[in-house]
């Protein structure tokens, strides 16, 4: 088959990652008989360099027509002191508008061999963890009613029962996709909000029967997140609860540089990035950590091009050259980033090489 990617490098160690993707991606098509057009798009401070806005509408368009959108990162030093309007993080939010992105899917994987990284204990961590949070990302706090002076403000969480079924369907997908397990957090005992969003996710629950539905308070997820995170599989939660737990999940497997994610709309193409970002202080010199953005393209072809063996192949691959003790200096246990200083077992190699060993591997 042939899929049209929409492919953003971005700034700072963007493009050397989403090279190293892009690569992944070929041996993908080279093994499974598939073909993947790339189109190239400017966003960020590339986009402010070539056209002088941080979103054009040739981007846009690409981005629409295509079957998914591959991401790196953008920003940078360079375009810090530029007004807000013009600034490259305002083009990637309003990328997220355009193409109408309201579920964000961020997965929190901690692998065997890289157990060290975690901030958590070895005993914490021997069930193995491999979250899916699935956070609301239009609605809810940080889109409602807000106003205040200096001696009162206010914020609104509001959401609709529209919003809430969208996002519950979403998470139940992902889920018959995974361990069939779905918590839904919220904050059902005081909000009017949580409340609606409980009932809501229970009804949307009846159409899968295959799936788990269990629910839990905010407060106790994020404990149970530091305490037992093997316990979950998909997380489902609003927009601001997502925010902090998804951010706090990552932190379990303390490697930034393998944390990917996916923003899904009702019908369009999705958009994958890592979550981390452009890293200008690795710019440029092949040491960045390619992994996030090869996993987010795993989740570009799990989950906008239904490619779920060469997903997995993906997943497989990064998996195996991490057993193999292949790191990039950012997960290496060694604390400096020169090869001479890997520990027994460990090669550390550059972002390049990186990429090329989980082609290889596929
Ligand atoms: P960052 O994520 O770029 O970097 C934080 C730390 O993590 C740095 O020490 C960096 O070297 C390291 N790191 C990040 N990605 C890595 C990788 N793949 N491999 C190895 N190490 C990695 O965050 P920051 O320094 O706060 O921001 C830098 C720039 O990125 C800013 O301009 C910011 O606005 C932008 N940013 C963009 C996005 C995005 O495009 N979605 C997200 C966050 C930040």
């Amino acid at each position: 088959m042939k899929y049209t990617i929409a492919v953003i490098r971005g700034d700072g160690i963007g493009p050397e990652i989403v090279d190293g993707a892009c690569r992944v991606l070929d041996a993908v098509a080279k093994k499974f008989g598939h073909t993947f057009e790339y189109r190239d798009a400017l966003m960020g401070g590339a986009a402010l360099d070539a056209a002088g806005v941080p979103l054009p509408q040739e981007t846009v368009d690409i981005c629409r027509a295509a079957d998914g959108v591959l991401l790196g990162a953008v920003g940078g030093p360079k375009w810090d002191t530029a007004a807000p309007e013009l600034r490259p993080e305002a083009g990637l939010l309003a990328l997220r508008k355009a193409l109408g992105l309201y579920a964000n899917l961020r997965p929190a994987v901690v692998y065997d061999c890289l157990v060290k990284a975690s901030p958590l204990k070895c005993k914490i961590l021997r069930r193995g963890v491999d979250i899916m949070v699935v956070r609301e990302l239009t609605g809810g706090i940080y889109f409602g009613e807000r106003g205040g002076d200096d001696t009162r403000a206010y914020d609104t969480e509001a959401y609709s029962r529209g919003e809430i079924e969208r996002i519950a369907r979403k998470a139940f997908d992902v889920a018959m996709l995974r361990g069939r397990r779905v918590v839904s957090v919220d904050k059902a005992n005081v909000l009017a909000s949580s409340k609606l969003w409980r009932k809501v996710v229970r009804e949307v629950a009846a159409d899968y029967p295959d799936v788990t539905l269990t629910h839990m308070y905010v407060d106790n997820a994020a404990m149970q997140l530091a305490l037992d995170p093997a316990q979950f599989d998909v997380i489902v939660t609003a927009n601001m609860f997502g925010d902090i737990l998804s951010d706090l999940a990552g932190a379990v497997t303390g490697s930034i540089g393998m944390l990917a994610s996916a923003s899904l709309s009702e019908s369009g193409p999705g958009l994958y990035e890592p979550i981390h970002g452009s890293a200008p202080d690795l710019a440029g010199r092949d040491a960045a950590n390619p992994c996030a953005a090869i996993l987010s393209a795993a989740m570009l072809l799990r989950l906008s091009l239904g490619l779920t063996k060469e997903a997995d192949a993906v997943e497989a691959a990064v998996r195996r050259v991490l057993e193999q003790g292949v790191r990039t200096a950012d997960i290496a246990t060694a604390d400096t980033a020169t090869a001479d200083s890997a520990v027994e077992g460990e090669t550390v190699v550059g972002c390049r090489e990186m990429a090329r060993r989980i082609a290889e591997e596929i």
